[in-house]
């Protein structure tokens, strides 16, 4: 290995990785004699919104906590006690010097929304209203509920609501406290795309004054349309972690995905991250795995009533699901399974159907390995590690418990669940929840390889576009009135599904020049207006 990691190399380093120059000068903060380090920390800058984009367990945490004066940096010094004045003599010069002085007067106020929005209603008990009441110290309350869509909700239990609300909750709540400082750790889990957006536009708005904002975000569609500028972390999880200094939004997320930062001069990964700029070929047809007639299902009185145009889902391949939330995606997965009946048409093929669901709840205190080890008799042979174990980075938690695990951990161990179980079809409701970007694209090849080689299909909703794009063979697109009526298509195409999803969202998108990544255009821009009139909304001609 290159030296640098403690444990084994993650990425199989073919070529040496160079020390970073960062790691031969004195840390920003390191817990104790060979624990974690934080080289380097963001600047938030007034007025203007400032990204992270890293790996989990890479310190973001700890720069925020010092940031926010939770933690007096000790410049490496663990056993000594920390002294600003050391720490000013450091940052003196350059972008931290101001922040780092208001904040040392105490006159920096913090908001922030916590990563794990799922954890709130453990620390409060009461309704929606009265939590966002206690918080709106800005007086924009009703404006936030009302572009949020919390209306519903707003007299139900805080521990009722779904992760898509609490999300939305949490932001209304941060957002509407008066602050100098926001931070935002990880905006998109459990919202779908329009709320995605919606809620980077609500962040913009609040920089308009002196406040400024820093978000922690995955979802790279997301992260490049909200932030102003962009620091790249990068490391060893849970040994040190890097921040670089600031960067263009484009150059910190292109560099993030060739793998290279090209002013530290840093390889961080041996391959870059790639995207077709073109739908991929229609894969030849395999043997149909389930052939659908018309469906429809309805809740209650009609509340909720969902009509499913009939079709066919292959053999071997990965079928996208895209579609707003509350649109009856969940419902339609749980038809196939055979778990609900239709009220017309009917699934013929009782299809052995293994689902991962949108939010993992474990509560036994039981070890990681244990757990698995329950569901599969492969555990543990040299197939299983290669196919499933590998890929989605488990090796490294298989001791821990699953109650302690992070959210990434856990979704990893969820879907590594999901795919050992014996099945036809295996339904995986939104993977990308809380996995940062290298994860999203292990556990994407982990399930599209798992497909190839075991005549397995695969159903994957997900709203990060991105993972989408790299994950799909064909999309099923979802359209309707949330929590009203759905409708669903037949499955088609990538182009064809990604030109009726985005243009149902009136979105379109551009490719980087450099790279292709995809990159949402502004609203009403010349590209926007043409791609509209041409009807390409995602792959270009
Ligand atoms: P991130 O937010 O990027 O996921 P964190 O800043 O939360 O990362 O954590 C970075 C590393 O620091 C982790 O390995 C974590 O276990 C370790 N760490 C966090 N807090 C402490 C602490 N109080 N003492 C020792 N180690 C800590
Ligand atoms: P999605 O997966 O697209 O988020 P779902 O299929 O979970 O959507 O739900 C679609 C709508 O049906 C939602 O309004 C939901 O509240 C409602 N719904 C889901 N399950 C039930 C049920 N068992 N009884 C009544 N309403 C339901």
């Amino acid at each position: 290995t290159c030296g640098i990691c403690v444990e084994k190399c993650p990425f199989d380093a073919i070529e040496i990785i160079n020390l970073p120059q960062e790691l031969e000068d004195d840390p920003v903060h390191r817990y104790g004699d060979n624990a974690f380090s934080l080289y380097g920390l963001p600047a938030p800058q007034e007025g203007r919104v400032t990204g992270i984009l890293g790996p989990n367990g890479i310190g973001k945490t700890t720069a925020v906590r010092i940031l926010a004066d939770e933690i007096t940096p000790n410049l490496g010094q663990w056993d000594d006690e920390p002294d600003w004045d050391a720490v000013m003599d450091e940052y003196r010069g350059t972008e931290l010097q101001n922040y780092l002085e208001e904040l040392q007067e105490g006159s920096v106020t913090v908001a922030r929304k916590p990563q794990y929005v799922d954890r709130i209603p453990d620390r409060f008990d009461g309704n929606t209203r009265e939590l966002l009441e206690h918080t709106d110290e800005r007086g924009v309350l009703d404006d936030l509920v009302e572009r949020l869509s919390i209306g519903p909700v707003m007299d139900q239990p805080i521990d009722s609501i779904s992760g898509g609300e609490l999300q939305r909750v949490a932001l209304a709540a941060t957002l509407a406290r008066e602050a100098d400082f926001y931070f935002l750790d990880e905006i998109t889990p459990y919202l779908d795309i329009g709320q995605r957006m919606t809620a980077a536009r609500l962040i913009g708005e609040l920089t308009g004054t002196d406040r400024s904002v820093l978000v922690v975000e995955h979802d790279l569609a997301i992260l490049d349309l909200l932030a102003d500028s962009l620091h790249v972390a990068y490391g060893e999880p849970g040994a040190y972690g890097v921040v670089t200094g600031p960067k263009s939004v484009k150059n910190g997320i292109n560099e993030y995905l060739a793998g290279y930062l090209e002013n530290e001069n840093m390889r961080i990964r041996p391959n870059a991250i790639e995207f077709e700029e073109h739908a991929p070929r229609t894969a030849a047809a395999s043997s149909p795995l389930v052939e659908y007639p018309d469906l429809t299902k309805s809740y209650g009185d009609g509340e909720f009533s969902l009509t499913i145009e009939g079709g066919t889902i292959n053999e071997n391949e990965v079928l996208g699901v895209v579609g707003p939330n509350g649109i009856g995606k969940s419902t339609f997965a749980e038809l196939l399974a055979g778990e609900l009946e239709p009220d017309e048409g009917s699934v013929d093929a009782r299809l052995d159907v293994a689902y991962k669901p949108q939010y993992i709840e474990i509560d036994q205190p039981m070890r990681v390995d244990a757990f698995l080890s329950s569901i599969t008799n492969d555990f543990g042979s040299s197939y299983w590690d290669t196919e499933i174990a590998q890929p989605l980075q488990l090796e490294r938690i298989m001791e821990q418990n699953l109650t302690d695990l992070s959210g990434g951990e856990r979704q990893r161990v969820a879907i590594a669940a999901c795919l050992s179980e014996d099945a036809d079809l295996y339904v995986l409701d939104e993977p990308s929840a809380h996995m940062d970007v290298e994860q999203r694209v292990q556990a994407t090849s982990a399930i599209r390889r798992y497909t190839e080689n075991h005549d397995a299909t695969a159903l994957v909703i997900d709203h990060d576009i991105y993972m989408i794009d790299l994950l799909a063979d064909r999309l099923l697109v979802f359209d309707g009135e949330p929590a009203a009526s759905g409708h669903a298509g037949t499955p088609v195409g990538m182009r064809e599904g990604m030109n009726s999803f985005l243009a149902d969202l009136d979105v379109t998108f551009r490719r980087d020049e450099r790279v292709g990544r995809p990159r949402i255009n502004k609203p009403g821009s010349q590209l926007d207006r043409e791609q509209k009139r041409q009807g390409e909304y995602y792959y270009a001609p």
